[in-house]
């Protein structure tokens, strides 16, 4: 039997560097790296063949690493319990290290019994932070300070040699993780591993971000002007704190004169730390993943019903709104939009279409290969205007389109039924004259309803709702448990409006 045998289990942080868990396990004896493919992880109903796909490209290149430092990689296909307990009769007694976790309720439930587990069989377990979030959470007080403190804290140190266990580890990753996930078509998936999400950061700072703040809302330009980090944060190939400190270190090396520079980099960096501000609102409140926060704004309170035909036209991008099926169409074809389009796409589902949030952000949630519980689902509600602590925003997909996408080129592009009209009409082609759009012969829907009627149908019922004297009281609860405390960290400068001009640069990901 080794003597201090530490076992780390990779989650969703499948990197060497900065990985606290790995570099601390191996001050203190052998180290024994452990993938565990959950088949309950993967047959969640928020799961798809896209994010699967993306965590194996990273779990291969982390197995690379692992091999070439000493301590190869041990993949099981299991249940967690059960791999423990394997490890518990095989090797004897060990510490168990693996960050903190801020996932599903189904990975709560099952880490919870995880450290029931490990105090039964007497098995040390360590769960250091990976993100900026605070586990046990006393209160949004200072949290912004503990954040700031977090990032700027010293990397962990990226280990040059690890000492293995002879004949263990070396397995291959299985192709696909459980029968029960479906197929998934997605031809402009970005790839998942450590070097490309490097490669992307490099090239974020060094060219296409340099105006993110301006370009990060149009569709034609976004793809190419975000960082398209996403994904590489939730599968944990890069650390957060990593992105942060390049950043941080890029925005200290500037000139002074380099002002379009500097609020592209402060606006990203205000992104990094909303990613942790969403995560701990799930963190808080775990529950969150299946319906929002505020008991007098869920789905049943506000009369939300499943309508399968309308859900499918939006769905599948054929709801007769040109820019909402054009991102619609992009999202299922790559896995990515950029944020305005995702809270575009919500708003319009569940506002003007009526239709159930959970059902609306399960579907997203499969779409998008960076999927984050903890992002996803209080953005969700936020964009549904079902936390009732901000005013929703429903957005007209008409004036979105004229203002995103001026020329109707991104609309043109996914929408093929629309490219024979004249651009002016590619925007609303169901304002046209009846005389005009009956020499077309559009093969194209109109749209399920009247978007003004329903938009200000969706306002009346929710502003109704914000009224109540329980509603106020719930408002107070939510703000004071979740609400931002930026004070004390530096704010971006208020936007100002640059137009959208398509990006010269070819598409990032095929
Ligand atoms: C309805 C809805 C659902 C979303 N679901 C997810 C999700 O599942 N996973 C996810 O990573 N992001 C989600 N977002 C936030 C945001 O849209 C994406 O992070 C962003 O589009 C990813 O592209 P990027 O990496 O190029 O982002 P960039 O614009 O380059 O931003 C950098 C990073 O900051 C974080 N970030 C950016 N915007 C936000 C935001 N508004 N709130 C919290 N963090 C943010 C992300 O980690 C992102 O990678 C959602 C937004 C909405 C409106």
């Amino acid at each position: 039997m080794p003597e201090n045998l530490q076992v780390v289990w990779f989650k969703r942080d499948l990197r060497v560097n900065d990985h606290v868990a790995l570099y601390t396990a191996a001050q203190h004896g052998p180290v024994l790296p452990l993938l565990i493919v959950e088949p309950s992880v993967w047959a969640d109903a928020s799961a798809s063949g896209r994010q699967w796909e993306f965590y194996r490209e990273c779990a291969t290149e982390l197995q690379t690493t692992l091999a070439k430092l000493g301590a190869p990689l041990v993949v099981r296909q299991h249940e967690v319990l059960p791999v423990l307990a394997e490890l518990r009769s095989r090797l004897g007694p060990f510490t168990l290290w693996a960050h903190a976790e801020t996932f599903t309720l189904q990975s709560f439930a099952r880490d919870k019994a995880m450290r029931r587990w490990c105090r039964e069989v007497g098995v040390k377990f360590h769960e250091p932070a990976t993100f900026g979030i605070s586990r046990p959470h006393p209160s949004r007080l200072g949290w912004a300070t503990r954040w700031e403190s977090f990032m700027q804290a010293p990397l962990a140190p990226t280990p040059t040699k690890l000492v293995g266990l002879k004949g263990w580890g070396g397995e291959a990753l299985p192709q696909w993780p459980t029968p029960l996930l479906a197929p998934d078509v997605c031809p402009g998936r970005q790839s998942g591993g450590r070097c490309n999400g490097l490669a992307l950061l490099q090239s974020f700072l060094a060219h296409r971000g340099r105006a993110y703040h301006a370009r990060l809302s149009s569709p034609l330009t976004a793809a190419q002007s975000c960082s398209r980090l996403s994904a590489h944060l939730a599968y944990g190939s890069l650390s957060l704190r990593e992105v942060y400190q390049r950043c941080q270190t890029e925005l200290t090396g500037l000139r002074p004169s380099a002002t379009t520079q500097r609020r592209a980099l402060q606006a990203y960096l205000s992104r990094l730390y909303w990613h942790c501000h969403f995560m701990q609102k799930l963190e808080d409140e775990p529950a969150q993943e299946l319906r929002p926060p505020n008991p007098l704004l869920t789905d049943d309170a506000l009369g939300r019903t499943q309508d399968g035909s309308k859900f499918q036209a939006w769905a599948t991008g054929h709801t007769g709104w040109p820019l909402v099926d054009a991102v619609m169409r992009e999202l299922c074809a790559t896995g990515w939009c950029t944020f305005r389009m995702r809270a575009m796409l919500v708003s319009v589902a569940t506002q003007h279409l009526w239709l159930p949030t959970r059902q609306v952000g399960l579907h997203l949630a499969r779409c998008f290969t960076d999927y984050e519980p903890g992002i996803h689902w209080p953005q969700i509600y936020m964009q549904a205007g079902a936390t009732g602590a901000n005013l929703p925003r429903i957005y007209n997909p008409t004036k979105q389109a004229i203002e995103q996408d001026p020329e109707a080129t991104f609309i043109a592009k996914w929408v093929p039924e629309l490219r024979p009209l004249p651009p002016c009409w590619r925007h609303q082609p169901f304002a046209a004259p009846p005389e005009l759009r009956a020499t077309w012969q559009l093969a194209y829907p109109s749209p399920w309803v009247e978007e003004g009627h329903a938009r200000k149908l969706a306002a009346t019922q929710l502003h109704a709702r914000r009224q109540t004297p329980a509603a106020t009281q719930e408002r107070q609860r939510i703000l004071a448990k979740h609400g931002s405390q930026r004070a004390g960290l530096p704010t971006t400068r208020p936007r100002k409006k640059v137009a959208a001009r398509p990006s010269p640069t070819l598409p990032l990901f095929g």
